[in-house]
């Protein structure tokens, strides 16, 4: 038990929530909705109707409590009456109208946009629940932040996102510990085994299946304890705990049956048959996986079966029968293919690998890892577009609901100053003074109003894309889009390049001349850095005075020219602090980014940028250090120091001709 709360406060260590340091605590009246979702017996209708009585009693509740009521009543009629949905839908849009800038109301009405649009099932349904991550993840409500997160995670995996289910789920996971909620504590914590097992973390994973076991021991409902006990097993297997492993698949058995899950009890089997050869028992291994075969046979289970076969083809690789295992192999492969279960296909090329490895078969490995990096390519290709494109429509769709809430808000300024000019008129009859001063009043009420709508307009794109001190983009907007458009570039598109800029000296500048006048030198910079710009190049603020430019390809493009450039316009720009010009000089790392599959490759090819800019504050400041041409798959960079004399590397040195002439 001790141990259990060591690893909770581990992992909460770890959890990139664990910085923020507010806290989302259930309210009262969503404490009620709550009581009346988990009220099992109640019928939709019924919980409607317990809905309407919440909503009356509750006519001072906050307007995003309200919102979220009507969010919810949506979701409880999406699929019974259609009709009352879209009324839902009207009556959180005109919320949307009046609370622009409310995020909880935005979230509520994407919400429940995608719960219409799964019933209609339109396509629609994937941009509205992205859309009302987008802005749950700013809302205050712990319900929303809870709800809205966990259905965008399914939302992740189906576009293989991880990263962002890792996000999602963290925030499920931090609004359940933050109000001590069991259960919602063991459906996050769950789903995060799977997560961090994918991405390969598994002393996470294994902290969180802990906890996933602790908080079901608590719930009166365990009805899926065995799936527990399966992840839990699967991470255990994963770090190579066999014994350990075995032990909780053995338990996963004897819950699944008595479930009545005879079906899943089968599948567990495999997984234990699966343990059994990574501990080289061939003849445990191989009875179970002929129990599974019989029973699959009987049932005409064709899934179960070529799971079953899938084993079997591993035990004849480790019975050196290769010509039989390859036979094996390809015919759960085709089954796989034809009922399209890709990532399925995708995974089991990849375990031939490991299980062909301690088989000492090093002609299927070599087979193995062809046949899987092809595949994967071909796959991660495919939804890294997918996901590009749902992005480009997702904050299309939010820029339409802005110009869309300003429209009708010019709108009813319009009818409002028409309004008053009919009564201007009147009142002109009644009294001419009188009314030419009730009409001044009016006039500068509505131009004041139309110019706070007109500088409010793109405020939410704003607040979740760009840097508030110097209005480039931020950190945010790097993951969720350039990071992912960088991903999904093919060879042809030409290289781009990641470059990675830091002040010179800043703390001294801002020693000396006040922290105020360091903002104005870093709104200036990135003035300079914009004004070089092409369509396609974006600045982002990492932080700090740090900066990252990245540039996209282009035919006539020299990268040496546009850095020296950039270099030259910053140190040659003064900033006036008390009508005095001072000037700054910036450093730049840089390198090329060629064909990028995965999230670390990228990540790590910013650090080899970072290593380069080092490089250039070592050597003096004032200049670039890049790296022009990368002779290695970005996937082997992390491994590279930067020296002038690496064989990987052509690196390249740009000092200003200020810096060549004095020196
Ligand atoms: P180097 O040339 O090695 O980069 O030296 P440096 O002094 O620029 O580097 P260091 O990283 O030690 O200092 C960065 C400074 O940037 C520290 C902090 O005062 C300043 N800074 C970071 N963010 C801001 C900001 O938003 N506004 C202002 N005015 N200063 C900032
Ligand atoms: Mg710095
Ligand atoms: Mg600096």
């Amino acid at each position: 038990m001790a141990l259990n709360v060591f690893l909770f406060l581990v992992l909460l260590i770890l959890s990139p929530l664990s910085l923020a340091d507010e806290q989302y605590i259930f309210t009262p009246l969503e404490l009620k909705m709550d009581n009346i979702a988990n009220s099992y017996v109640a019928e939709p209708l019924k919980k409607l109707e317990q809905l309407e009585i919440l909503r009356h009693e509750s006519a001072n509740s906050s307007v995003a409590e309200r919102a979220l009521i009507k969010a919810y009543e949506c979701s409880l009629r999406a699929g019974l009456t259609p009709k009352l949905a879209q009324q839902n839908l009207d009556k959180l849009k005109q919320l949307s109208q009046e609370n622009q800038y409310n995020h909880s109301v935005r979230a509520a009405t994407a919400l429940c946009q995608s719960d219409i649009a799964r019933q209609k099932n339109n396509g629609d349904y994937d941009i509205a629940i992205y859309k009302s991550f987008l802005f749950a993840q700013k809302s205050k409500l712990a319900t929303l932040r809870y709800w809205v997160s966990l259905n965008s995670n399914s939302l992740f995996t189906k576009y293989n996102d991880i990263e962002s289910s890792e996000r999602a789920l963290n925030i499920a996971f931090q609004v359940a510990s933050d109000n001590n909620d069991i259960y919602r504590l063991n459906m996050s914590s769950f789903e995060l085994v799977n997560t961090y097992n994918k991405l390969q973390q598994y002393e996470l994973a294994l902290a969180n299946a802990i906890i996933a076991q602790d908080t079901i021991e608590k719930l009166d409902n365990q009805w899926y304890q065995d799936k527990i006990y399966v992840s839990h097993s699967t991470t255990l297997r994963n770090m190579k705990k066999y014994s350990e492993s075995l032990a909780f698949s053995k338990k996963a058995v004897i819950k699944a049956k008595e479930r009545g899950d005879v079906r899943e009890s089968k599948f567990i089997l495999l997984d234990i048959a699966l343990i059994y050869l990574f501990q080289e028992e061939l003849q445990l291994a191989n009875e179970l996986v002929k129990e599974v075969l019989n029973y699959s046979t009987t049932f005409d289970d064709q899934y179960l079966l070529n799971q079953g076969k899938l084993l079997k083809s591993y035990i004849y690789l480790f019975e050196k029968k290769q010509e039989q295992s390859t036979v094996l192999f390809e015919e759960v492969v085709d089954y796989l293919g034809r009922e399209n279960y890709i990532l399925k296909q995708i995974d089991n090329w990849q375990q031939l690998i490991e299980i062909a490895a301690l088989a000492n078969n090093q002609q299927v490995v070599v087979k193995a890892q062809k046949q899987y990096s092809k595949l994967f390519k071909q796959h991660s290709a495919k939804e890294h577009a997918a996901l590009v494109t749902l992005l480009t429509q997702v904050y299309e769709s939010i820029r339409q609901d802005d110009a869309t809430i300003t429209q009708q808000k010019i709108i009813q300024t319009l009818e409002k100053k028409a309004q008053l000019e009919r009564n201007y008129h009147i009142l002109l009859l009644i009294t001419l003074i009188l009314g030419t001063l009730i009409a001044l009043f009016a006039i500068k009420a509505l131009w004041r109003n139309a110019t706070i709508y007109k500088a409010n307009q793109a405020e939410i794109n704003r607040q979740l894309f760009y840097d508030p001190l110097t209005q480039c983009f931020n950190r945010r907007y790097y993951k969720d889009v350039i990071a992912k458009s960088l991903m999904s570039k093919d060879i042809e598109d030409g290289t781009s390049f990641l470059v990675a800029i830091d002040i010179d000296n800043f703390k001294s500048f801002n020693d000396t001349y006040g922290h105020a006048a360091g903002d104005v030198a870093l709104q200036s910079m990135v003035n300079s850095l914009q004004s070089d710009l092409r369509a396609n190049d974006r600045v982002v603020r990492f932080g700090g005075e740090e900066f990252l430019m990245v540039l996209s390809p282009n035919d006539s493009f020299k990268v040496e020219v546009v850095i020296e450039r950039i270099m030259q316009l910053v140190r040659s720009t003064p900033i006036i602090i008390e009508d005095k010009p001072r000037n700054i000089t910036i450093s730049i790392g840089y390198v090329p980014v060629g064909k990028v599959n995965h999230t670390s490759e990228l990540d790590a090819l910013l650090k080899l940028a970072d290593k380069a800019l080092y490089l250039a504050k070592e050597n003096g400041r004032n200049r670039a250090v890049g790296v022009y041409d990368l002779q290695c798959p970005a996937s082997a960079v992390d491994n590279i120091t930067i020296a002038h004399k690496n064989a990987l590397l052509k690196l390249t040195e740009i000092t200003s001709s200020y810096t060549k002439n004095s020196a």
